[in-house]
């Protein structure tokens, strides 16, 4: 049977990943984006992508932790479908702290174990262990002698933000997906029905679809990119601080994101001297090696943020699927929307969005 087509507004994370997927599902698809091919204008551009439901429970709900166990889970298939390889990783992420900030350490356990009493079913990653020094140089022999306590949340991932993109880019010209770059798109004409009367209409345009959802506003991250070869981290690593939590998470060849500031404010300009200055000291309190990198990029995005911080879905009218409010999440919840946006096209409903918790809201019956 013949699929209704499909206009996607937007191609930054969601919109590629839902015009892949409606495509391979037999859609004649259009996907339109205000920026260009390589993604620059989306905040997933610049995101770490870790994908850590646990550790992220401290700054969010159940809904995104459990959206965010449904997508680890499938990942590994979404990218075994591009025709580049990805890197995608689940080697778990360590959280640090200096002795000084051992309340806060204590804090983050507390919401750790409230989350693993809330989920149901239990989250399926395995537990999480508590360090001691020679542990944490067992995991991260680079960071020997460093730390005397930590955490370990086995299970979590991240993947290459950059390379999803444009592997995603292909995987669309493969598909035949009809691409307009550089033609930013209201949702005006699709809500009167005009040129997809017979077809749907996804707004994937994150801080983009500000005036069509109320509400919606932008916080301001601030990340930098760094060559480091002298420093061997595996996975993602979190220093805990009462005022400038810091990550670092290894990409391939040597490269790691250090971030990321919080911000509430819709300022897209540079990144400040504050938070260049405050962002490297803490990498440099983590491993003295930091003080080598050559620094590739200062970077600043907007995430696009509902009032609750949570994603959500909105029908505001038929055959019109709105997905937004992605905030810090998006690559840990990405597949999880795509899976229940899938669901209300075929279905009109669904049970996944259900099961998640994810707010959605659609007229009545
Ligand atoms: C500093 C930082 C670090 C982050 N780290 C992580 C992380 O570690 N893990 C994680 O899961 N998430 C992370 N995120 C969050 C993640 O990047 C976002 O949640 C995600 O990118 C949102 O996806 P989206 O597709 O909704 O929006 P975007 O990725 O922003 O894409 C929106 C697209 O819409 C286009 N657009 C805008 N207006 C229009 C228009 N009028 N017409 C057509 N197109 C338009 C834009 O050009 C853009 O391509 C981070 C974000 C930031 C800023």
């Amino acid at each position: 049977m013949a699929r209704a087509p499909a206009r996607v507004l937007g191609a930054g994370l969601m919109g590629r990943l839902l015009a892949c997927a409606l495509a391979e599902r037999g859609h004649a698809v259009e996907l339109f984006d205000a920026g260009g091919p390589d993604g620059s204008g989306a905040a997933a551009h610049v995101a770490a992508s870790m994908l850590a439901p646990l550790a992220e429970s401290a700054a969010t709900e159940l809904p995104v932790v459990r959206m965010g166990l449904h997508a680890l889970e499938r990942w590994p298939a979404l990218l075994a479908a591009l025709p580049s390889p990805v890197f995608f990783q689940r080697q778990g992420t360590l959280v640090l702290w200096h002795r000084q900030d051992a309340a806060e350490a204590a804090r983050l356990q507390q919401q750790l174990a409230r989350t693993a009493q809330q989920l149901a079913p239990p989250s399926g990653l395995p537990a999480l262990q508590t360090l001691d020094g020679a542990a944490i140089e067992a995991l991260e022999p680079a960071l020997a002698r460093r730390f005397e306590q930590g955490l370990f949340l086995p299970g979590e991932g991240q993947l290459d933000n950059r390379a999803l993109l444009a592997a995603l880019g292909r995987r669309l010209q493969d598909l035949g997906v009809s691409l307009h770059w550089h033609s930013p798109q209201t949702l005006a004409p699709a809500r009167a029905g005009a040129p997809a009367a017979d077809g749907w209409c996804f707004d994937c345009r994150g801080l983009g679809a500000r005036p069509d959802w109320p509400g919606l506003r932008g916080v301001r991250g601030e990340v930098l990119r760094v060559h480091a070869p002298e420093v061997r981290l595996q996975r993602p690593v979190r220093l805990l601080h009462p005022r400038y939590p810091l990550y670092i998470a290894p990409k391939p060849d040597g490269v790691f994101v250090i971030g990321a500031t919080e911000i509430e404010s819709d300022d897209r300009s540079p990144v400040s001297v504050r938070s260049t200055l405050e962002l490297l000291s803490a990498a440099y309190a983590v491993h003295p090696a930091f003080a080598e990198a050559r620094i590739l990029e200062l970077s600043t995005q907007l995430r696009p943020t509902r009032p609750d911080n949570l994603p959500a879905l909105r029908l505001p009218a038929p055959r019109c699927l709105q997905i937004n409010g992605l905030y810090r999440h998006g690559f840990l919840v990405a597949p999880a929307l795509l899976d229940a946006a899938l669901e209300w096209v075929d279905h009109g409903r669904s049970p996944l969005a259900a099961a998640f918790g994810l707010p959605v809201d659609a007229p009545a019956d």
